[in-house]
């Protein structure tokens, strides 16, 4: 690249991005972006940028971040949301980007640990020979086979280890398993390759978790993740707070537990054959754990760790920490036999240290730490995990981003404004320095789609509210011609619908969440190009399905917080108590951003066209509603159900001339 090349020559219609990426179109919003993202850089200060979808934001991002590397030596952390995001940067746009720009930085990329293969953990797996099943030996031979040809380790392209198989945690580490530069297979450790190569790096693509990991410098054998850089690009950035919020607080989990108890058998088997006790006690451990979590009862509830706290759930917990502590001393005697159990000591000590903080809270009855911190449970199919969640995360990180090297931070993404307001993203990370630039979407939401609010339905909170807009909306969905996204903000609405349409919908595919893993779900979905699929929160962001074969997107409510929930209960009470209007400014908030993730689905394309219907009559009926219909892009709006078919016809329409100009 020409030093003296600029980013309105780099960003025109016959530029040197034109000459790479094929259909590449001049959008004014994206060189906008890229200015304001080199002027943050040379000034070194930061900046929040909601980027509409359509602008471009990678491009408007890594263009200015790549001609600061080549003019300036200046090292880059990109960090996203996802996995999928993360492999997308890395194979596809920075290879690409740095040959438009003629340029070679080095790049890397680093994905947490839990992806990568461990040696050492595959091998004490295969020296045990101990599996839950006959499958599970067999997948491990095969994962033991692709290890010899893998160069990255990544066991997401390890074709034979499925996602979600049992398998993972045996072959994989966590911050507590790894033995770190004590370890035997150190030297070829594939974790420790990936982080060796990104402390080189020039650019090195993450997720939110391992920039937070590094901020917050957790000591996990590595010492520290990542290069000192000189700016960091938070891509969808509207998730980092939540993130914050767990990495700032502590948790417990059975997981956690269940886990040194396996990895103390494991590491008996070998150096510790000759004191059967310990193995009584990996059992008196793991038999606890279990009443703790047979006393907590039903999955899926996140509970304020007070309203748990039954004499009897006490009682466990208290025998809980009492069989830890005996494991605990038991391993304290054979830790010096070799660096897995010493691990394991360390690991158990921690663990039983954390118990101990939680526990004790029944003995003062003292709440939290007073506002600061929700202390909660969350329970699973099948464990557990106790957490203490901070209030707010602003503080902490604003002092990690200042003990860090980098000088300028981009924060961008779709979805971070309520009505053009940057505040509440700022207060939650401190971020109130930051410079603010919204960039609207570049598609034509005019004539590209509209909004539909029904007429005469119920108040949500009306027994007769689902079967009334399923009724109203039936029609809409079988006269679509493309495919349907119904997102719903709970389970038991899916489910319900789901059995209703499972009778009535006629002619269409009706998929709902749960029948296949996601991934496979949204590509059947779109192969079908008119199918419907019913979906909860998992689906209203990072769901990317253009055309025809989603050109109707139904939200059932608003997405409020369950205001029940223990982090959302203790953010409300803290904010009445500071004399705030906790509704105004917290749920509302939260809901624009959700809301405008979900509405998010419908347009993704300039030649996209669609409706999305807000089924929830509040919008309407009352005034807060107003901040909501602001938030979102530019449709037209009509509460007319004819006006709403006449348009899907016209959608009909297109699709058949488009086949006969094909045919
Ligand atoms: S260093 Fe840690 S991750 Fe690497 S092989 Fe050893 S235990 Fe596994």
């Amino acid at each position: 690249m020409a030093d003296s090349l600029s980013l309105k020559s780099l960003f025109s219609s016959d530029g040197a991005l034109s000459k790479v990426f094929t259909g590449f179109k001049q959008r004014e919003e994206q060189l906008t972006m890229a200015e304001a993202i080199e002027d943050v850089i040379e000034s070194e200060e930061s900046i929040c940028i909601e980027a509409g979808t359509g602008t471009g934001k990678t491009f408007g991002y890594l263009v200015p971040a790549l001609k600061a590397w080549h003019q300036q030596d200046k090292k880059v952390i990109l960090s996203t949301g996802t996995k999928n995001l993360q492999d997308q940067l890395y194979y596809r746009d920075l290879p690409n980007m740095r040959k438009a720009l003629g340029v070679s930085p080095k790049i890397a990329l680093l994905k947490g640990r839990n992806n990568y293969l461990c040696l050492y953990r595959m091998e004490q797996s295969l020296d045990s020979g101990q599996f839950q099943s006959r499958s599970m030996a067999d997948t491990l031979v095969k994962v033991k086979s692709w290890s010899r040809q893998t160069q990255s380790g990544d066991l997401t392209q390890c074709s034979d280890l499925a996602d979600g198989d049992a398998l993972w945690p045996y072959v994989t580490s966590t911050n507590d398993n790894c033995l770190g530069v004590e370890c035997p297979d150190y030297a070829d450790c594939y974790v420790a390759k990936a982080r060796q190569k990104a402390t080189s790096a020039d650019v090195v693509v993450v997720n939110h978790h391992l920039l937070l990991a590094d901020m917050v410098l957790k000591d996990d054998g590595f010492g520290e993740l990542l290069p000192d850089a000189d700016m960091v690009v938070v891509d969808e950035a509207h998730q980092l707070t939540d993130i914050a919020h767990s990495f700032y607080g502590q948790r417990l989990t059975s997981r956690q537990l269940m886990e040194v108890c396996r990895d103390t058998e494991l590491e008996a088997l070998t150096t510790a054959k000759d004191d059967r006790q310990l193995s009584v006690s990996v059992r008196r451990v793991e038999g606890a754990v279990n009443e703790v979590r047979l006393s907590l009862g039903e999955a899926g509830q996140k509970v304020n760790w007070q309203l748990i706290a039954s004499p009897e759930l006490q009682q466990k917990l208290k025998e809980l920490e009492k069989e830890l502590l005996a494991l605990c001393e038991r391993l304290e005697r054979h830790a010096s036999r070799s660096k897995g159990l010493d691990s394991c000591h360390r690991r158990c000590e921690e663990s039983l240290q954390s118990l101990s903080l939680f526990n004790s809270s029944f003995d003062n009855s003292e709440q939290t730490k007073s506002y600061e911190a929700v202390r909660w449970v969350e329970t699973y199919r099948n464990g557990f995990a106790i957490l203490e969640t901070p209030l707010n995360v602003s503080e902490s990180f604003a002092r990690s981003r200042k003990e860090h090297a980098a000088t300028s931070w981009i924060f961008t993404s779709a979805t971070m404004t309520q009505a053009d307001d940057f505040s509440l993203f700022k207060q939650e990370l401190g971020l109130e320095q930051a410079k603010e630039l919204i960039l609207p979407s570049p598609f034509d939401y005019e004539h590209q789609a509209i909004l539909h609010i029904p007429r005469s339905l119920p108040d949500p909170r009306d027994r007769a509210y689902i079967s009334t807009w399923q009724k109203e909306i039936l029609p809409l969905v079988e006269s679509n011609p493309g495919g349907t996204f119904v997102l719903f903000t709970s389970y038991a609405a899916l489910n319900k619908v789901k059995e209703l349409w499972q009778e009535q919908l006629s002619g269409k595919e009706l998929f709902a969440q749960g029948d296949l893993p996601k991934n496979e779900l949204i590509e059947r979905f779109r192969e079908a190009g008119d199918a419907v699929l019913l979906a909860t929160s998992s689906f209203w962001e990072g769901v990317d399905v253009k055309g025809e074969a989603l050109s109707l997107v139904i939200i059932d409510k608003l997405p409020f917080s369950a205001p029940d929930e223990p982090l959302i209960e203790a953010k409300i009470q803290a904010a009445r108590k500071a004399g705030k209007n906790p509704f105004f400014d917290i749920q509302i908030p939260q809901a624009i951003i959700a809301l405008k993730q979900g509405a998010g689905r419908l347009i993704r394309d300039y030649s996209d066209k669609g409706v999305l219907v807000l089924c929830d009559p509040r919008l309407i009926a009352n005034r807060y509603g107003q901040k909501f219909l602001k938030s979102l892009p530019p449709m037209k709006r009509t509460r007319d159900k004819a006006v709403v078919l006449e348009f899907l016809q016209s959608l009909s329409l297109d699709s058949d001339n488009k086949d006969a100009d094909n045919g």
